[in-house]
């Protein structure tokens, strides 16, 4: 209390940091991960330090300039050779070199439409974030990693196998192997920091998430820094990029947002936002990172299943904040009309990801839960009218949509006198002629 009876100056709400069912071990081992860390002083980096050209495949990226290279990935059939444009932009100050990627799985659109985004001339343009004389270091942008599989609508490469489970590849390998051997040997390899962005798979939606090592320290700095809510400290799948970046000791995050064959604008906005947070922490743009108001950082969550067959009807979204009991969803059978199951929640939590395909069978799952034991009221504070957690980002205005207003000058004036009359007359020609032509046709 301030005896004085004034008001005491108001502080500045601090950043709550939620260590969600992060074990005690896992926490120590984070903690000590990031100790340890050291911030290698990178001269190369420094503005006054000697900056040239940049050499990508063979090709040059002048300073200051932005350009698209077409990357061969695999030798093929006459006329189909796999091949994906990678667009480097490479500022004319000296900085770090980060990587984004898209479409790693052919049928996951948030990346794609991000990266497309973050090429417009809404970023792109002089004095826009991204102008290439402004910025400093290299950004090199892949819209579609997996072209073939974008093409045919699928996550996996056409000789069946699934990219992002094959690195760091194999140039005698499987023709996905030797895709994956050189996407690490041209975008991974030398890349300061990898921000690789997908959707969920076919069947279910994500709301915005991150999947991070957090005891890899880079990874953990990379993470905090895109500035959303929900970080998922999970060690990444065999074979995953981030899996071998991060043996290798390149940071790395995934990002996650909406679905498959759809496209989640909410999520490939907070996309956007979250790259561009990234390159402000790494100095790469001015400003600071957007922080969120807490972080959730968790390690646990549970897949909720259909008990049985049928279809399946959703109470819920992704992005829900459940109360224990709380309906998820019921199943009915067209075979048993009258009867049916209900799933709920086992506990409080956020649904961070549902099923968008209504014919479950027993076993399959229908959301991705995540249990909440503390802090519940933080999340509660932060929903929109349909009880969904809002993300960091996914409320501001999508630049790219701003258009200009131009003024052209038009001779003449409106026919009749007013704006509608031609149409209603054009209209009403149109009426009579049909009545006057139907008998013929
Ligand atoms: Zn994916």
């Amino acid at each position: 209390m301030n005896g004085s009876g004034t008001m005491a100056p108001k502080k500045k709400a601090k950043p709550v940091r939620i260590a969600h069912e992060l074990s005690r071990n896992r926490r120590r081992a984070i903690q000590k991960a990031l100790a340890e860390h050291q911030v290698e002083d990178r001269a190369e980096w420094d503005r006054a330090s000697d900056w040239s050209d940049y050499r990508f495949y063979r090709k040059l990226v002048k300073k200051g300039t932005i350009r698209t290279i077409e990357l061969p990935l695999l030798e093929v059939t006459i006329g189909d050779p796999w091949s994906t444009s990678v667009t480097i932009i490479h500022g004319k100050r000296p900085g770090p070199t980060i990587t984004i990627l898209g479409g790693m799985h052919g049928d996951e659109l948030t990346g794609p439409s991000a990266c497309t985004h973050l090429l417009s001339t809404a970023f792109t343009d002089p004095e826009k974030p991204l102008d290439p004389e402004t910025l400093a270091g290299t950004i090199r942008i892949v819209p579609v990693v997996n072209m073939p599989g974008y093409r045919s609508k699928s996550r996996y490469f056409p000789d069946g196998r699934d990219l992002n489970r094959n690195f760091p590849g194999n140039a005698k390998g499987s023709s996905t192997r030797r895709v994956a051997a050189q996407v690490w040997r041209y975008l991974v390899e030398d890349s300061d920091a990898i921000i690789d962005l997908h959707s969920a798979g076919k069947g279910r939606s994500n709301m915005p998430q991150l999947r991070v090592d957090l005891a890899h320290a880079g990874s953990n700095i990379l993470a905090k820094a895109f500035g959303i809510e929900i970080l998922l400290d999970s060690k990444p799948p065999k074979g995953s990029l981030r899996n071998h970046a991060n043996m290798e000791d390149i940071p790395a995050i995934t990002y996650e947002g909406g679905g498959a064959n759809w496209l989640d604008q909410t999520s490939v906005k907070v996309a956007v936002h979250g790259v561009m947070n990234v390159l402000r922490k790494l100095k790469m743009v001015p400003g600071k990172p957007h922080r969120p108001r807490f972080r959730m950082l968790a390690s646990g969550s549970t897949w909720l299943r259909a008990g049985e067959g049928g279809l399946l009807d959703l109470f819920v979204d992704s992005g829900s904040i459940m109360k224990e009991g709380d309906v998820v969803a019921r199943i009915s059978d067209p075979a048993t009309p009258g009867l049916s199951v209900d799933i709920l929640a086992p506990e409080d939590g956020l649904m961070i990801c549902i099923a968008t395909n209504p014919f479950v069978a027993a076993g399959m799952p229908v959301g991705h839960f995540l249990p909440i034991s503390k802090h519940m009221s933080l999340l509660e504070e932060q929903v929109d009218g349909f009880g969904r957690f809002i993300t960091q980002g996914s409320l501001e205005e999508p630049v790219w949509r701003e258009e200009e207003e131009i003024e052209v000058e038009v001779r003449g004036e409106w026919d009749g006198g007013s704006v509608d009359s031609g149409w209603l007359e054009a209209t009403l020609e149109e009426v009579n002629r049909d009545d006057n032509t139907e008998e013929e046709a």
